[in-house]
């Protein structure tokens, strides 16, 4: 913002300049210029924090809405409603100021490209991409699609001269050749074509920011003794009902299904409908360490965790709050309990019989490419 304070700075000076020159023939000049110059600082001020602030300020007409100043704009509503603090659905006062962020640059995706490689050639997380392009099912991307990237971290861009080297490129920007090779998808390092671009990889690898859990669910977690090599599995399901709570789930296995130890997941998320959006719910079996029961297979009860989301995902999408709170408890669990990322499954994927669980609108690559392992 450095042209920004610049023009201040000279429009300020005229105008110091010009009332100098005005108030000279009177004897109020020296108290009224003061008077002025201490005006116009005062404005100087309350502009400043505006021009440091990224990108442009849009002042709000009468009926506006966030949804159309987004679209005007061509970034999306929530990425409009997080700059500035707000809620997507919040009412727009007119003369309310809006940062409208940097617009982001394009991009195509191209066959064989997946989030984590756009995200890894663009230097930017893949949360961030899914989270400006509003995804909700980050690994069904399709060639054509336009992607926004965004703009502040785009890495650098190097455009194949008559003579070049990948060896010689990787030296200058200082970079191993085979990562460069590699971040590029070159199949053949030493056939480069003149005009093509290859993007530099920053030197530190960009790894996904992965959600972190609430204090609170934390400090419960750690206060539960987890014996090293107790799991191997978690697995992913769905309840197959668009509402739901802990008590009611419980009612049912206990009564309808006569398990004994009723609820038989480790965990419920919620989704609005009878438990918060993305709120965690630990079940006493987590709390006892006993096995589950949401598996058609002792064996496997015995050895893996159950993850449950409220909703029925053969109709609709979990929640953004539900698939945040998932990757940060799928995370932690990881972590805490020594699983492979491979033993991370859905219910469809590890279970002896045929089950649509979790249901076709979950998204377990989206899952693994928010935790960073695709
Ligand atoms: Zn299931």
């Amino acid at each position: 913002m450095i042209t920004w304070n610049t023009a201040m700075i000279m429009v300020l000076s005229r105008l110091l300049r010009s009332t100098n020159q005005r108030f000279r023939l009177t004897r109020w000049a020296p108290l009224t210029r003061g008077a002025v110059t201490i005006l116009l600082l005062l404005f100087l001020l309350l502009l400043l924090p505006l021009a440091l602030a990224q990108g442009k300020v849009y002042v709000v007409e009468k009926n506006d809405t966030l949804s159309e100043i987004a679209r005007a704009n061509n970034i999306s509503t929530r990425a409009l409603a997080r700059a500035n603090g707000l809620e997507d659905t919040d009412l727009l006062l007119p003369g309310q100021r809006l940062r409208i962020p940097q617009r982001t640059t394009d991009y195509t995706v191209q066959k064989g490209d997946s989030l984590a490689t756009i995200a890894e050639k663009h230097g930017v997380s893949v949360e961030a991409l899914v989270e400006i392009n509003d995804l909700n099912n980050p690994d069904k991307i399709r060639v054509g699609q336009k992607l926004a990237i965004p703009g502040a971290s785009v890495a650098r861009r190097y455009v194949v001269k008559k003579g070049d080297f990948l060896s010689e490129i990787a030296r200058r920007y200082h970079v191993p050749i085979r990562r460069l090779a590699r971040y590029n998808g070159l199949e053949q390092p030493d056939k480069l074509n003149i005009g093509q671009t290859l993007f530099i990889p920053k030197g530190k690898r960009n790894r996904p920011k992965i959600p972190s859990l609430r204090s609170g669910v934390r400090q419960s977690l750690e206060q539960i003794r987890v014996k090293p090599e107790r799991w191997k599995y978690i697995v992913i399901h769905h309840t197959a009902k668009r509402m739901g709570t802990p008590e009611g789930i419980d009612y049912y296995h206990r009564h309808e299904r006569h398990m004994e130890h009723g609820f038989a997941y480790h965990f419920l998320i919620g989704n609005g409908n009878g438990m918060r959006d993305g709120s965690i719910f630990v079940s006493h079996r987590w709390r006892r360490q006993i096995h589950g029961g949401h598996l058609a297979s002792h064996r496997l009860n015995n050895i893996s965790i159950g993850i449950a989301l409220i909703g029925n995902f053969t109709e609709h999408n979990p929640t953004p709050k539900q698939m945040r709170s998932l990757a940060a408890l799928t995370h932690y669990l990881i972590e805490k309990c020594h699983i492979r990322p491979a033993d991370l499954q859905s219910h469809r994927e590890i279970n002896p019989e045929p089950t649509r669980c979790p249901g076709d609108h979950f998204s377990m690559g989206g899952l693994m490419s928010r935790l960073g392992y695709e």
